[in-house]
């Protein structure tokens, strides 16, 4: 665990240029996530951040992969942030602003309990929109976002000013 190991972690990222539109260096974790040991130690480390928290949130797609390993090692049950569109019944709904449009997000119903302090997890942290509007849409249930984790950063963009207060961990940057 710790430092060495992350280091792997970072090398088994791949930059992919111009994807998925001209001028995005995409950051393709899918091999973080296909490698044992590195998935592993990805998941210990963003479990240990959960915290009190009593449920994990991952955002569709990636997000629910590691969000849900994570809750497995904390303890914690798992809801999903999904795409607009894919859920039979929704509890919120929230749209927001892409660099092209917008996108929105949706919570099932049933799911996050009022008063519920729950832990948010993606895999890259951008520009913050994604995160801040599933940060909004949990609070718009009632519940308490007490942190959000990512395995990848991207300093540049600061993505962590559009969440505000809540604490922002990143177990890797670029
Ligand atoms: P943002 O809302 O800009 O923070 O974008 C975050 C969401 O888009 C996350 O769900 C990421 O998976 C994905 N994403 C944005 N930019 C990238 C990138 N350069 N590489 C990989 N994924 C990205």
């Amino acid at each position: 665990g710790g430092e060495p190991e992350l280091e792997r972690v970072a090398g088994l990222v791949r930059d992919v240029p111009d994807y998925p539109s001209p001028g995005i260096l995409f950051r393709d974790i899918t091999p973080v996530l296909a490698d044992a040991e590195a998935f592993t130690a990805v998941t210990t480390e963003l479990a240990a951040l959960v915290g009190e928290a009593d449920l994990v949130a991952g955002v569709e797609a990636r997000g629910f992969l590691l969000g849900a390993a994570v809750a497995v090692v904390a303890g914690t049950g798992v809801v999903t942030v999904r795409k607009a569109g894919k859920l039979p019944r929704v509890a919120a709904s929230r749209t927001y602003e892409l660099e092209y449009g917008t996108a929105t997000l949706e919570l099932p119903a049933d799911t996050v309990a009022r008063g519920a302090r729950v832990f948010l997890v993606d895999d890259v942290l951008a520009t913050g929109g994604t995160a801040a509007a599933a940060a909004e849409l949990l609070r718009e249930v009632g519940a308490t976002v007490v942190g959000f984790g990512a395995l990848l950063e991207l300093t540049a963009l600061n993505g962590r000013a559009r969440l505000g207060d809540v604490p922002v961990h990143a177990l890797l940057t670029a």
